[in-house]
């Protein structure tokens, strides 16, 4: 084989390389996005499940659930008690519709426009 045909073989291989290698990136970024997708979906499963067994079990927890049921219903206490000191501010209004902070003295909500008493 002559030098030319070996130059023009060597340069063909490194264009099939390219190719590969750009087919092989575009692939591997698919599976990467295909699985963090899906990774999301599952992780969405999961709080969905979490809610709907908590609903199940709050009122007499087995005990390998009770610390997740002990910590949520403490928190869940935590937000209550936060959310009647927000109401106990006077120079703001945390509107009853969407939750919004709105001033004291506004008659209506400047998020939803719900009536303000
Ligand atoms: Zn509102």
């Amino acid at each position: 084989m002559g030098f030319l045909d070996s130059l023009s073989g060597q340069i063909t291989n490194a264009g099939k390389d390219i190719k590969k290698k750009a087919a092989d990136t575009a692939e591997t970024m698919r599976l990467q996005n295909e699985i963090r997708a899906n990774q999301t979906k599952i992780d969405k499963f999961c709080e969905e499940l979490g809610k709907r067994v908590y609903e199940d079990i709050k009122d007499n927890p087995d005990e390998k659930y009770a610390y997740y049921v002990d910590n949520i219903m403490k928190l869940q206490e935590r937000i209550e008690d936060d959310q009647r000191s927000l109401q106990g501010l006077k120079s703001v209004r945390v509107c009853p519709e969407c939750g919004a902070s709105v001033d004291g003295d506004s008659a209506f909500c400047t998020c939803c426009g719900t009536k303000l008493n």
